[in-house]
């Protein structure tokens, strides 16, 4: 059974720090005909240039998945299409006034009650569905994947960790806008201190602080007012899963189980998705 298609009902906007330029951005989510998918467009750039999120113009998935056409740039998209997906919006025009959205809190919060904010309006068509026929197994590097046939999105990740205070943990969650909102959305980013360094030398993470991140640092969780789940990088991860599946344009109708999961395992994933639904 197909969802209809949605967008939001208003514009509304976002401001704040962007995690690796550090610089201050502004983000505004716009409704947007049915059958235009999600579009992040550049408004400081002359002509205003603008990449469909797919996970075939994606273009770097180092610390964060960016996506790019042309010379339209967006890094870090993964939160804000974590939220539109979660709830059901399949077509936005989300304007940027630089490479990156806000970091806000770290998590997906911020962007889950902008556009709910905004309202959500059904459209005149049916959304692009795909469910697998059969379970998949994939093996990207170090981490492995199967997909199993559901009635809607499920994932589940198994998060190894040479931290004591991490150790392994694992969970699977429905992704439905309540459960997304509950469980997931308020899970920040997290950084191993040890990555810090090599991070920053990369010129990287430079609005980072604890405001926006979790550190993880000799076997304790280091982050503002106490974590908000006691397994909150699991979470996280499962939050990236949801924007970087967000990546194939469609409604995933399947359990998506990850072991040591990342953004080139999610956006290998993704590509792999739309090559089948394509086939
Ligand atoms: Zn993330």
């Amino acid at each position: 059974m197909n969802d209809p298609q949605k967008t939001i009902g208003e514009p509304a906007k976002l401001s704040g720090i962007a995690l690796h330029t550090g610089v201050r951005a502004r983000l505004t989510l716009n409704p947007a005909p049915k059958d235009t998918g999600i579009v992040f467009r550049r408004i400081d750039i002359p002509g205003n240039p603008s990449v469909r999120a797919l996970a075939t113009n994606v273009v770097d998935t180092n610390r964060g998945t960016t996506i790019a056409s042309g010379n339209a740039a967006v890094s870090t998209v993964e939160h804000v299409l974590a939220a539109l997906a979660a709830l059901g919006i399949t077509n936005a025009m989300v304007d940027m006034d630089g490479p990156e959205p806000p970091i806000c809190d770290g998590s997906a919060l911020p962007y889950l009650e902008l556009a709910k904010s905004a309202g959500i309006a059904e459209q005149n068509a049916l959304a692009k569905t795909w469910t697998p026929e059969k379970p998949i197994e994939m093996g990207f590097g170090q981490s492995s994947v199967l997909v199993e046939p559901a009635d809607e999105l499920r994932v589940s990740c198994v998060l190894e960790h040479g931290e004591a205070s991490i150790g392994t943990q694992s969970l699977e969650m429905p992704v439905t806008p309540e459960s997304f909102e509950k469980e997931l959305a308020p899970a920040r980013t997290f950084c191993d201190f040890r990555d810090l360094k090599q991070l920053i030398a990369m010129g990287l993470v430079k609005g980072g602080s604890l405001d926006n991140a979790i550190i993880i640092h000799d076997g304790a969780m280091i982050c503002k007012e106490g974590l908000r789940y006691a397994d909150e990088p699991a979470r996280h991860k499962l939050l990236d899963m949801v924007g970087d599946i967000a990546l194939t344009g469609m409604s995933v109708k399947a359990t998506v189980k990850v072991v040591r999961p990342g953004h080139s395992t999610n956006i290998e994933l993704a590509k792999k998705i739309m090559a089948l639904a394509n086939a």
